[in-house]
């Protein structure tokens, strides 16, 4: 079977437009710090140890052929797993700033935010999605499945740090299923406190190992995040896009965007 492509797309995200996807792990199994129980990805044992899985070289020389072909809203860092496991994720975001004006966004699960240097890197985006499914160690031991040594109050700390040093849109994203559905208001009350410019309430509407909620039940849900800008999955409308690679897509399947 050929390599996965770096970059793939244009996807059509419910949040983010066209987006033209970064991949900086592009292993057959997703390299991530959770596994999470509604993961699209295969399950893998999760991992914290970075790593530089994919040279400068490549990303420069595919994201230059790409934008010849297609102009997308957005360049998403995202792909086979976390993207902020690449350790050349900082060099990354610079050449692609060489590249293009384009926003550049990142998907990311939030665990290595605590990370000074990690901070300053993502410093240069444009757009922040971090990921908070749990409002406690129990929920995120349960949902999100983590390596070991990943703790519920060091992400919420790098959470907050991140957020209070970033100038870009930053954004929450939860993705609701039966195991947090009643706490809707304790993971609200979290998203007070960061203070992000948008909520995007999710479930996982794609095939997966676990029952989305129904629009009812994330209605419901959404009304917890009263006095926040809420943004839910059931209440908005992919744009269309002509992907470069129709195959390379379906080959990669998460959650996101
Ligand atoms: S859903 Fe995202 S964060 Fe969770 S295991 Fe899959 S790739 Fe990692």
């Amino acid at each position: 079977m050929r390599p996965l492509k770096v970059i793939y797309g244009p996807v059509a995200s419910w949040r983010l437009g066209r987006s033209l996807g970064v991949d900086l792990i592009c292993s057959p199994k997703k390299i991530c710090t959770f596994d999470c129980i509604y993961c699209q990805l295969e399950e893998e044992k999760p991992t914290v140890k970075r790593d530089i899985f994919i040279s400068i070289d490549k990303v420069k020389e595919e994201l230059k052929n790409a934008l010849k072909k297609t102009t997308p809203d957005v360049i998403t860092l995202s792909g086979m797993g976390e993207p902020t496991l690449a350790e050349n994720m900082d060099e990354t975001i610079e050449t692609i700033r060489e590249l293009t004006n384009l926003p550049i966004a990142i998907l990311t699960n939030s665990t290595l935010m605590h990370n000074k240097d990690m901070q300053k890197s993502l410093n240069k985006l444009d757009i922040i999605v971090a990921k908070l499914d749990a409002p406690n160690q129990e929920l995120l031991r349960k949902i999100n499945r983590p390596a070991e040594g990943i703790k519920f109050e060091k992400t919420l700390r790098g959470i907050k740090e991140t957020r209070r040093g970033f100038r870009g849109k930053f954004a929450i994203q939860t993705m609701f299923v039966e195991e947090n559905k009643d706490y809707a208001k304790e993971l609200a009350a979290l998203a007070r406190d960061i203070q992000p410019d948008e909520v995007q309430i999710n479930t996982p509407l794609r095939p997966c190992k676990v029952k989305p909620l129904s629009q009812k039940e994330l209605d419901e849900i959404e009304k917890a995040f009263i006095g926040l800008n809420t943004l839910s999955v059931y209440h908005t409308t992919k744009p269309m896009t002509d992907p470069l690679d129709k195959l390379e897509l379906i080959r990669r399947r998460r959650d996101e965007p």
